[in-house]
């Protein structure tokens, strides 16, 4: 679109929820703009537990709507992108003292039956005296549940969102922030700086919509200029990364003294994940980090499983991330809803604007259908939802094809060992060949960075998903920041300095 274009959306947050929206919109033919202040997950969305999941513990809080919608989205996401979501077991030690075992049973037998389950297997009885998940836990759990969820690499899901989304014509701009925003009747004139240059610019648009996920209150404040804005509680989370409990490839769900859970995840092969904590939290949600109580917290209500304690010694990385939760109320942070509202205002004349308070990973694809049927409301429909059986980029093979594609990969690039082979499937699915190209050794791969990390891969990253720092590569578009060094990582962000400062506009358009 040329300068002086008015687009039909404005999206302000490059999270989940603003990329699930751009990629909505943009298949259905509307224009759309999404500017995000930082880097695309650099918020909330990559700071998840990572688990597509009905919340098996929102039962108790009578969130049935919310648990039914998010446990049929489990096998809808998995066959879109089969790579960077997988089922997972997770196993429920039955606990004397507390949660009964028919209550347990009951919570399980609706989690089976209300979500329109077909592929995942169904819950099961564990003695954990004989079954090897028993093993690395103290022996006073004699019976467990086992049941199915899936997981998601968070951060991937919202790259490949985005990405979706500009093959389908959206502009998606990162290290852009969105500074003021001012009605001129039917369209609103956009203010956008861009975080490195400072360069301000003016984007025009029909709709605006609000997906700033922890900062949406700043932003109908700041940028829109309302007074006495409070549609959200904000729930600090976090998580520590300690090296491997357990071998088996089944996670724990540990219920704790205090009535929360927890939970304890294989995590990049080497490390346990296990978290999370649900604390409120004020202040800026960019500064949000782990406490020492957090830190104490997670190590005792693990230990209390674990035969060999979880010492703070064992953690090699935490990250914490701040919930932006519908203000509904709820005396406790953990009981606020997980469920998502969609307010909009404006219409009849006047530039609507759709904000988005709440929600989770797991309802992001119906949240955006949500936000588009409010959209089509306010500025005329277009097309209709179709992404329930679109897969994301790389997602094009069957949700059982994983290791069929880890062999097609291996026999065409002989030169990968195993584990990088399945790591860039695991990341990249079926686009890995247009990364490495007609590579015959790792010698064409260019510079290598440490662990499996070579130039053919940042570049790729750098051409396709906004990577612009060592960070977006080491921490959001892979993990390899648990495996590489600090002097590694220094030399990365020196190459990514040079080669992004000449491809610039192509990362950024
Ligand atoms: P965000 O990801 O925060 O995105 C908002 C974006 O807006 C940010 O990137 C920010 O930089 C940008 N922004 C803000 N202001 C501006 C501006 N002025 N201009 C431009 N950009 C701006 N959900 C699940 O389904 N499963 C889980 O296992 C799970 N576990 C969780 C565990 C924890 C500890 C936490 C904190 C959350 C968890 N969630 C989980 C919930 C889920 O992570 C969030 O609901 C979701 O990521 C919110 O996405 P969002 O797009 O609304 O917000």
């Amino acid at each position: 679109m040329d300068g002086g274009a008015i687009y039909d959306i404005l999206i302000i947050g490059g999270g989940i929820n603003g990329c699930g929206v751009a990629r909505d919109a943009a298949g259905r033919g509307y224009s759309v703009f999404l500017a995000e202040m930082k880097d695309l997950a650099s918020g909330t969305s990559s700071w998840s537990t990572k688990l597509i999941h009905g919340g098996l513990r929102y039962l108790e809080h009578y969130e049935f709507r919310l648990v039914r919608e998010a446990l049929m989205e489990r096998e809808v996401l998995w066959r879109m992108a089969p790579s960077i979501i997988w089922p997972m077991r997770f196993v429920l030690p039955h606990h004397e003292g507390l949660r009964p075992a028919w209550l347990l049973r009951l919570g399980l037998f609706l989690y089976d039956h209300i979500g329109g389950r077909k592929l995942l297997p169904a819950t099961r009885t564990l003695d954990m005296r004989s079954d090897p998940a028993g093993k690395p836990l103290k022996p006073l759990f004699s019976r467990a549940f086992e049941y199915s969820d899936c997981w998601v690499n968070d951060a991937r899901l919202v790259v490949l969102n985005a990405r979706d989304a500009a093959d389908r014509g959206a502009v998606i701009r990162t290290r852009t922030r969105v500074t003021s925003a001012r009605r001129d009747g039917a369209v609103w004139t956009v203010t956008v700086e861009d975080s490195r240059s400072r360069r301000t610019e003016t984007v025009r648009a029909k709709l605006l919509v609000n997906a700033a996920g922890p900062w949406v209150d700043e932003v109908l404040g700041a940028t829109l200029g309302k007074n006495d804005v409070h549609n959200v509680r904000l729930v600090q989370g976090s998580h520590i990364v300690v090296k491997r409990k357990f071998d088996d490839p089944r996670a724990y769900f540990f219920q704790n003294r205090d009535g929360r859970i927890i939970f304890a995840i294989p995590y990049e092969e080497d490390y346990t994940l296990i978290g999370t904590t649900d604390r409120d939290y004020e202040g800026e949600p960019g500064a949000v980090a782990i406490t020492d109580v957090e830190i104490d917290y997670l190590c005792e209500a693990a230990s209390e499983y674990f035969a060999e304690p979880v010492r703070r010694s064992d953690i090699v990385w935490t990250y914490s991330g701040v919930r932006p939760l519908f203000d509904d109320g709820a005396s406790k942070a953990q009981e606020a809803t997980r469920d998502y509202v969609l307010t909009a205002e404006g219409g009849g004349g006047q530039a609507p604007l759709v904000n988005v308070f709440g929600g989770k990973i797991t309802t992001y694809r119906r949240l955006a259908e949500a936000m588009l049927e409010k959209i089509g409301g306010l500025i005329g429909r277009r097309g209709a939802p179709w992404t329930g059986d679109a897969s994301l980029p790389g997602g094009d093979f069957p949700v059982n094809g994983f290791d069929r594609e880890v062999g097609k990969l291996s026999a065409a690039y002989p030169f990968l060992d195993t584990g990088h082979a399945r790591r860039l499937v695991r990341l990249y699915g079926t686009k890995v060949p247009a990364m490495l190209g007609a590579a015959r050794s790792t010698a064409d791969l260019g510079q290598h960075f440490g662990a499996d990390l070579w130039e053919a891969e940042v570049r790729y990253l750098i051409e396709h998903e906004w990577a612009l720092s060592a960070e977006d590569v080491l921490w959001r578009r892979t993990k390899r920041g648990l495996r590489l060094t600090a002097v590694e990582a220094a030399a990365l962000d020196d190459f990514m300095r040079g080669a992004t400062g000449r491809s610039e506009t192509a990362a950024a358009e």
